[in-house]
């Protein structure tokens, strides 16, 4: 085998197979190393669902999902399989809760079509629900569940296709710049290459430190459950939409569920509010039972049908940035290593565009798209 390339990528999970798959496609040599197995449960992007929604609370990330959405329709075309669902999607909280109003605002700057919804509307629409009257909320029905280990598997199938070569189990343990070669060491192998990405998720940080570059990234490890419903067929997706609640209980920070998707039950889960840790080996995977009983005081007060018995639970790890806002940019002192990370619990319905935008950032030396959220410079 070669062990020369264009470009290296340093890791397969959502954001490094998308960079494998463009590049690939753009004709570069491309090879994509990955310390576990493909497909592995320790990192941030195994699963059967992600949420792809344009609500969000800053009209940049609704701008970069009018680029993402047609991207995954292109890529579920290409691979002829299906790795989006249409569930539609519920957001409530308090009349006024700031967050819910800076969510209708950006869809609003951004022209999305949304709805809003009074307690009785929503409790009349979707009967699962228990809104008081305190409460309303809005409505946007393009969101939808992105298959994630699917699209995964299918944007490495592609690259693969397109002839990069995917590597797991390679856990890469050296790097040195140049500025115009990039030198990797895996246990078994010397790889060099004229580009470096780092897509390492909550690994990035420690592969960082020996570049000089200490950024800082946390780790969120948050756990998700899975509860069984009394009946099925209204929580299907369709009947029932994926709902984001804007406000905080003791079992954490917006509480959100989905729709059955290649798994049995209500996915259920807060958006944020978990411990964080500074490393990859302080991380805890074993779930809590405790906070599954938490949890239950959500679903008596608001999906009381759904608080059935708990078919499976699990933790998955959030990189986070300070400001929640991703890394995509370059090493200051690097310009041939591309870094992207810290998507802090929102960036799995980004990783194509992410992928195309690195590819660009290569290839070109410029994107059309706004990074302006992403410098690192924010943190020098
Ligand atoms: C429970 C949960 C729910 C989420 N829900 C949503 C959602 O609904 N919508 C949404 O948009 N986002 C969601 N996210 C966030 C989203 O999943 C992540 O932002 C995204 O998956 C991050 O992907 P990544 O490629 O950066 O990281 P990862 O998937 O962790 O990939 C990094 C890879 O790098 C590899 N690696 C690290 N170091 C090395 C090394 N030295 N050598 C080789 N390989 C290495 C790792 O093994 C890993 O496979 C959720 C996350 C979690 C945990």
């Amino acid at each position: 085998m070669t062990k020369n390339f264009d470009v290296i990528i340093i890791g397969a999970g959502g954001v490094g197979s998308a960079a494998a798959y463009y590049l690939a496609k753009a004709k570069q040599r491309v090879l994509l190393l990955e310390q576990f197995n493909i497909n592995h449960q320790k990192g941030s992007s195994y699963g059967y669902s992600r949420v792809i929604r344009y609500a969000y609370d800053n009209p940049i990330y609704v701008n970069l999902m009018r680029a993402a959405y047609p991207l995954w329709f292109a890529l579920e075309k290409e691979a002829k399989e299906t790795l989006y669902i249409k569930t539609g999607e519920l957001d409530f909280g308090n009349i006024n809760a700031p967050s819910l109003q800076q969510v209708a605002d950006s869809m609003e700057r951004e022209k999305i079509d949304y709805e809003n919804l009074n307690a009785a509307k929503i409790n009349q629409r979707f009967p699962q629900f228990n809104i008081p009257e305190t409460m309303a909320g809005i409505y946007q029905e393009d969101t939808g569940i992105l298959k994630a280990s699917a699209c995964i598997l299918t944007h490495l199938k592609l690259a693969k296709n397109y002839g990069a070569i995917i590597q797991e189990n390679s856990p890469v343990i050296s790097i040195n710049s140049n500025q115009e070669i990039v030198t990797l060491k895996t246990y078994q192998e010397t790889y060099t290459s004229q580009s470096l990405i780092i897509a390492a998720g909550s690994w990035t940080k420690q592969i960082l430190i020996p570049l000089g570059l200490n950024l800082p990234l946390t780790i969120m490890p948050c756990q998700l459950a899975f509860f069984e419903v009394q009946n099925p067929q209204q929580f299907m997706p369709g009947e029932f939409p994926i709902f984001l609640a804007h406000f905080v209980g003791e079992y954490g920070q917006f509480p959100y569920g989905l729709p059955p998707c290649g798994h049995q039950g209500l996915k259920l889960s807060t958006f944020y509010g978990w411990d964080t840790v500074e490393a990859i080996n302080e991380v805890n995977y074993t779930p809590s039972l405790a906070w599954i009983e938490i949890l239950r005081t959500f679903l008596n007060q608001y999906l009381p049908t759904a608080n059935g018995e708990l078919i499976e639970t699990r933790r998955c790890l959030y990189t986070m940035t300070p400001d929640k806002h991703f890394i995509i940019d370059y090493h200051p002192n690097y310009n041939n290593i591309l870094i992207a990370a810290g998507f802090s619990g929102h960036g799995f319905k980004f990783t194509n565009l992410v992928g195309k935008i690195l590819t660009e950032l290569i290839t070109e030396r410029k994107t059309q798209y706004n990074l302006s959220l992403f410098k690192i410079k924010r943190f020098l």
